[in-house]
């Protein structure tokens, strides 16, 4: 891979840590209060608000998990055949039959109540029926083929605990346990806006020197994906007094605001001073490349995360910064990207002191462009601070887009 020594960040002053500004990011913000009941339909992708503890056990009752023939395991002789009389029939949903009596069996399926007096199931498979009689082989253990009541979920145990954001998995078990609707957190408005001179909607003809805004699509993308409302604000120029009502305006109307481009140091990049003209800023400078400059503070009472230009850093910024920021407005139990560890195949050189994530693909292409780099490749490879000479056939952290994004 082509890497030049220099970089176009100039190295001034202390950087701050990923892991520093992420703890910075829990302690300053605090979850927005609103809860409200959904109905569990709705639910799917939101916050749960409040632990919730089971009204019911699931299973309900004792119940089978095969077809076959419920029995009381001290009829059966361990070491040869055991023949017994079926006396009744039990099916799913068709509540209790007779209680077992000594050498009888009785006839069951799958999800039928337990007989009283059953403690073991043989599957059909291992039994011969002939006219009322059943002839089983033996080797069974007791409680085999069966499913206690609660062995799922215990009556008053905790199902799901707040800060969760809802799968399907957890609709289903709210649903076993019998609940129409779910108490959630309120759905968080975010406020989208792209800066720079040079960026155009896409459809606008470009002229020399102009590109397509790309951020706000990666970045709207992002934000659905957690399931906030995206206030599209558009792109505004740098001109620091219209970026300024641009921001205030985005403050009183949202619970967060992420911007992309003009936290830079450069005399057009006004995000970074805005901040500090109408609010204060905690950071604005990280020590991670690709994505820098990078700033998080408020506007008035509203957080923001002012993501760099680039869009590979405002990918990976919006992952490091703007979503634990969603998290920790929203309640929600923060995402911790799963890593796997792999071998690299390449050969690497980075300074010491900042993290790097560097765009590989699991079998060994790499991107060469910014926006194709990302959808080439699989995932990022991280390389610790204090790394500076990866070799290949060294393990790395890999972690692919799907954690991410
Ligand atoms: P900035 O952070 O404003 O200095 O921008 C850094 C780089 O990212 C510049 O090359 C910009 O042209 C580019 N850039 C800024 N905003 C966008 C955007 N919305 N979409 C695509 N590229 C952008
Ligand atoms: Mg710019």
């Amino acid at each position: 891979m082509a890497q030049l020594s220099d970089d176009c960040f100039a190295f001034g002053g202390a950087l701050l840590g990923i892991d520093a500004a992420r703890q910075m990011i829990f302690e300053r913000v605090a979850p927005v209060a609103g809860i409200e009941p959904v109905p569990l339909r709705r639910a799917l992708g939101r916050t749960l608000a409040q632990d919730i503890a089971a009204p019911i056990a699931v299973p309900g009752y004792d119940n089978s998990a095969v077809d076959g023939y419920a029995v009381r395991f001290d009829d059966l002789d361990p070491r040869r055949e055991t023949v017994l009389r079926c006396v009744d029939r039990a099916a799913a949903g068709h509540g209790a039959t007779l209680a077992l009596g000594p050498g009888e069996a009785i006839r069951i399926f799958t999800g039928a109540m337990l007989p009283a007096g059953a403690d073991v199931v043989i599957m059909q498979e291992d039994c011969l029926r002939e006219a009322d009689l059943v002839t089983i082989r033996p080797g069974i253990r007791r409680g085999a083929n069966l499913r206690r009541a609660g062995e799922d979920v215990a009556r008053e145990s905790i199902a799901l605990t707040a800060g969760r954001r809802l799968g399907p998995a957890d609709l289903g078990l709210l649903a076993a346990l019998g609940f129409v609707e779910v108490p959630v957190r309120r759905r968080l408005s975010v406020a989208l806006l792209s800066t720079g001179d040079e960026v155009r909607e896409p459809g606008e003809a470009l002229r020399p020197g102009q590109l397509h805004d790309a951020n706000r699509y990666v970045l709207a993308g992002m934000l659905e994906r957690l399931d906030v409302d995206v206030a599209d604000l558009g792109i505004v120029r740098d001109d620091a007094a219209h970026l300024g009502d641009a921001l205030r305006q985005a403050a009183a109307s949202s619970d967060l605001i992420v911007t992309s481009g003009g936290v830079s140091t450069g005399e057009e990049d006004h995000v970074r001073s805005a901040i500090a003209n109408h609010g204060s800023l905690y950071f604005w400078r990280l020590a991670i490349k690709p994505g820098r400059p990078v700033a998080m503070g408020q506007i008035g009472a509203t957080p923001l995360a002012g993501l760099p230009g680039n869009p590979v850093a405002a990918l990976l910024t919006f992952a490091l910064v703007a979503r634990p920021m969603i998290e920790a407005l929203s309640g929600t139990d923060p995402h911790i990207a799963r890593r796997f560890r792999v071998l690299s195949a390449f050969d690497y050189r980075k300074k010491t002191g900042r993290r790097e994530y560097v765009r590989a693909s699991l079998d060994r292409k790499e991107g060469a462009g910014m926006l194709t780099s990302l959808t080439e490749t699989d995932g990022l490879v991280e390389l610790p601070e204090d790394l500076t000479r990866l070799q290949s056939g060294t393990e790395v952290d890999f972690v692919p887009y799907s954690e991410l994004t």
